[in-house]
């Protein structure tokens, strides 16, 4: 206890003999730590001051601008913008914490004193970019205008693809005009669905009677056909005004046909057989073709073997017989029956008649060839009544 007062003592002894020194040092110890107590926990704190264009900013950490660097180049769609941005040359302070510039200001202090970008409105189809246009521009109009290009009176319009615009930063060298970015709008795919209404005809067929008492070539009107009508609604689709695709809403008869009948003579013409099978018998034949198919087929096209018989269909003259390309009927035999009535034999082999000569029904008068308009050995055969083709069933019946 002694010794404690003993030190005491002379601490207090030392105080007392060095006081002018000791009084300046416990008030610059006690503002070092106001200030750095100051610093750390109230309002001010050490920050960087930078000059950008005619602003000068001021950020708690020299990253804070790379962090405004990164929101422009996220909002600039493909544009690089990077290049464009200039480093700033930053000064160590201390500066109150409300004055500090945040990151989305010294972003658009960055775009408003950067010549090279600025703010642009960007199209985006299917979330590509497509094309931008300067300054935060409303194409909501053009866009309208382009979707209902192809409208007509109660069409429904989209675009076919997803359409959208956003405000972004962009290069300035690369932003398209506005007369531009209409003329990328106006190109866009539009799908329009219309109701459509309309009327159709209906074939009738007709009913083939045959008459032995009349001469072959005769050919009445029993019962007049008359076609049947259908109404029908349909939902269309065009693309860019173009139909894509169609859909029968509805469809209503509003008239049935109604059957042909015509009368057609079946006697023998002028003493000779009435029609015949144009082909010897015995001989493998393939019907390829029948009257009416594809374009408007003239007769029957009968495939066998080259060099098959072919037989006067029923006696006649021959009118034409000649080889060569015929109008692509290639080798053919022309028999005229008399009373208007012919038979045409076509893509022959060879040839056993000449014009001139009389011959009866089931004459050889040529044989099966490949010539002409042929792909492959075959007989066309035709029934011509006064100059038009007729179908060989009606006189032949069905093969
Ligand atoms: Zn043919």
């Amino acid at each position: 206890m002694q010794q404690f007062l003993s030190i005491v003592k002379k601490c207090y002894n030392f105080a007392k003999e060095n006081i002018r020194i000791i009084v300046p040092a416990v008030f610059a110890l006690v503002s070092v730590i106001a200030v750095i107590v100051s610093v750390n926990s109230c309002d001010l704190t050490v920050a960087y001051t930078f000059s950008y264009g005619d602003k000068t900013l001021c950020v708690r950490d020299t990253v804070d601008f790379n962090a405004a660097k990164t929101i422009i180049k996220m909002a600039s769609a493909t544009g690089d913008v990077e290049n464009y941005i200039d480093e700033p040359v930053f000064t160590k302070t201390v500066a109150m914490r409300s004055q500090l510039d945040n990151v989305n200001s010294v972003a658009e202090t960055i775009i408003e004193n950067t010549d090279g970008i600025v703010v642009a409105t960007i199209l985006r189809v299917n979330g590509e970019y497509v094309a931008c246009v300067e300054g935060e521009t409303s194409l909501d109009e053009y866009l309208e205008k382009s979707r209902t290009r192809y409208d007509k009176d109660g069409s429904v319009s989209a675009f076919v693809d997803k359409i959208t615009t956003e405000k972004a930063y962009y290069p300035k060298s690369q932003v398209k005009t506005l007369d531009e970015i209409i003329e990328v709008i106006d190109k866009l795919s539009v799908k329009t669905v219309s109701t459509v209404s309309g009327k159709y005809n209906v074939a009738y067929s007709t009913t083939v009677i045959k008459d032995k008492a009349k001469a072959v070539g005769y050919r009445a009107t029993k019962t007049a056909g008359s076609y049947g009508v259908v109404s029908y609604t349909d939902e269309v689709t065009y693309v860019n005004g173009k139909e894509s695709s169609r859909e029968r809403l509805e469809s209503k008869t509003i008239k049935q046909p109604s059957n042909e009948v015509i009368v057609v003579g079946t006697a023998a013409i002028s003493g000779g057989n009435s029609f015949r099978w144009p082909l010897a018998g015995g001989y493998f034949y393939t019907m390829t073709s029948y009257y009416g198919d594809g374009r408007g087929h003239k007769g029957w096209d009968i495939a066998g073997s080259t060099g098959t018989p072919i037989c006067a269909s029923m006696s006649g003259v021959v009118t034409e017989a000649s080889s060569g390309w015929n109008g692509g009927y290639g080798t053919k035999v022309v028999l005229d029956h008399g009373n208007g009535v012919k038979t045409v034999y076509a893509h022959c082999q060879k040839l056993y008649v000449k014009v001139g000569d009389v011959v009866t029904g089931g004459q050889v008068i040529a044989t099966m060839g490949n010539t002409g308009r042929s792909t492959g050995p075959h007989l066309h055969f035709e029934i011509n009544i006064n100059g038009s083709a007729v179908n060989p069933e009606i006189y032949l019946g069905k093969r």
